[in-house]
C-alpha cells in the first residue's frame, strides 16, 4: 500500500513537469535530478510518455536524417579516450590526407538517394585555421552547397576565430558539429589537450557567423548521471541548435576499450531527460546505438530523438540504412525533406 502511494507520488511529479514543459516552462535542476534518478522500468515509461509528446509538440512525426563523411582521417593530435582517430594511444583506424573533390560527390550522390537530406564533412585534426586546410574544405562545402542536392555541414575541430566561422558560412556550411562530450567537471578524465572553454568558444564563434550549433557528447564514458545532466544544461545555455548524442561504443586500443556497456532503459531515460531539459533542439541519436540499445532502438523516437545520424559513422558500422527507413516507417513517423 506504501509502495503504491509512493509510486503514485512519483508519477504525478513526472506528470508535473511533462506538463511544465508541454506548456513552454523549463525543467530545473531539482527537477532533473529527479528525473534522471528513476530506476524503475514503469516509471521511466511514464516519463517517454512525456518526452515523446513534447518532441511531437515541437517537431511533428517527421525524423530528419544526416550522415558524414570522413574527409581526412586519423593521425589526430588530441587525447580524446574514446576516439579511435587520435594517434596518442593505439587504436586502428584509417589514416588519410584530405579526400578529394571525387569522395564528397560520391557521398553526396549516396546521400541524395537515400533521401538524407544532410551531409556532415568531417576532418580528424586539432583545430581549423586560415590556410590550405581552410581553403580545401571550403571548396568541398562551397560544391556541395552549389548543388543544391544536401545540406552542406562541417565538422573540422575547434574553430578560433570569427574570420574562419565567416569563411564557412560563406563556403554554404550551413551547420557545424562540435560537441562538448560530457560535463565540464568531467571533461578532464576524456580529454586533456585542449579545454572544455575552447570547445565552448568555438560554438559562440560558430553561432556568431549565424551557422546552426550541433553540438551534444557522449554518454556511458563513466561520467555520474549529475554530469548528464549537466551537460544538457550546458547546451540548453548556449543554446544550440542540435544534439548529437552518442553512446559510448568502446574501441579496442582506446583508454575506454573495457568500459561496460550502458543499460539500454538508463540509455533512454538519459535521452528522455536530454528533450525534457532541451524542448526545441533536434536530438539527434549518433554513434553506439545499435551496440548500447540493440533491440530497443525504436524507442530512441518515444524517448524524444527527433533526428539519427544514418550511414557508417567514422570508425564503426552502423544499421544499414533500408533498416533505419523500416524502422521509422513501422512507427508511423515520416523522414524530413530538404
Ligand atoms: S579532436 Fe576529434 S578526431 Fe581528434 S582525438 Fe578528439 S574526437 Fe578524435
Amino acid at each position: 500500500m506504501l509502495n503504491a502511494m509512493v509510486d503514485a507520488d512519483k508519477r504525478a511529479r513526472i506528470a508535473g513537469i511533462g506538463e511544465k514543459v508541454l506548456g513552454g516552462g523549463e525543467v530545473s535542476r531539482e527537477d532533473a535530478e529527479f528525473i534522471i534518478n528513476i530506476e524503475e522500468g514503469g516509471e521511466i515509461f511514464d516519463l517517454m510518455y512525456w518526452s515523446d509528446r513534447v518532441r511531437r509538440a515541437n517537431k511533428g512525426d517527421e525524423i530528419h536524417l544526416c550522415s558524414i563523411v570522413n574527409i581526412k582521417g586519423g593521425g589526430c593530435p588530441e587525447d580524446c579516450k574514446f576516439c579511435a582517430q587520435t594517434a596518442v594511444y593505439g587504436a586502428e583506424s584509417q589514416r588519410h590526407g584530405l579526400v578529394d573533390t571525387g569522395v564528397v560527390e560520391a557521398a553526396v550522390h549516396e546521400a541524395e538517394q537515400n533521401g538524407v537530406n544532410a551531409l556532415g564533412l568531417v576532418a580528424a585534426w586539432k583545430s581549423l585555421e586560415e590556410g590550405r586546410n581552410l581553403d580545401e574544405v571550403c571548396r568541398h562545402l562551397s560544391a556541395i552547397s552549389d548543388s543544391g542536392r544536401v545540406r552542406a555541414d562541417g565538422s573540422f575541430g575547434m574553430i578560433g576565430n570569427r574570420r574562419v566561422a565567416q569563411r564557412l558560412w560563406e563556403s554554404g556550411c550551413r551547420c557545424y558539429n562540435h560537441n562538448l562530450e560530457t560535463s565540464r567537471r568531467f571533461f578532464p578524465r576524456v580529454c586533456t589537450t585542449h579545454s572544455y572553454d575552447d570547445r565552448i568558444s568555438t560554438v559562440r564563434h560558430i553561432k556568431e557567423a549565424g551557422i546552426r550549433a550541433c553540438c551534444g557528447g557522449i554518454i556511458g564514458m563513466g561520467e555520474t548521471r549529475w554530469d548528464r545532466i549537466e551537460m544538457a544544461f550546458e547546451l540548453r545555455g548556449l543554446e544550440v541548435d542540435s544534439v548529437p548524442l552518442n553512446i559510448l561504443n568502446p574501441i579496442a586500443g582506446t583508454p575506454f576499450e573495457h568500459l561496460a556497456p550502458m543499460k539500454p532503459m538508463e540509455a533512454l531515460k538519459t535521452i528522455a531527460c536530454f528533450r525534457l531539459i532541451l524542448p526545441w533542439p533536434e536530438i539527434i541519436i549518433a554513434g553506439g546505438r545499435s551496440v548500447n540499445l540493440r533491440e530497443l532502438q525504436p524507442l530512441v523516437f518515444m524517448a524524444g530523438a527527433s533526428a539519427l545520424l544514418v550511414g557508417n559513422y567514422l570508425t564503426t558500422p552502423n544499421e544499414p540504412l533500408d533498416y533505419d527507413l523500416r524502422m521509422i516507417e513501422g512507427l508511423g513517423l515520416r523522414v524530413r525533406g530538404m
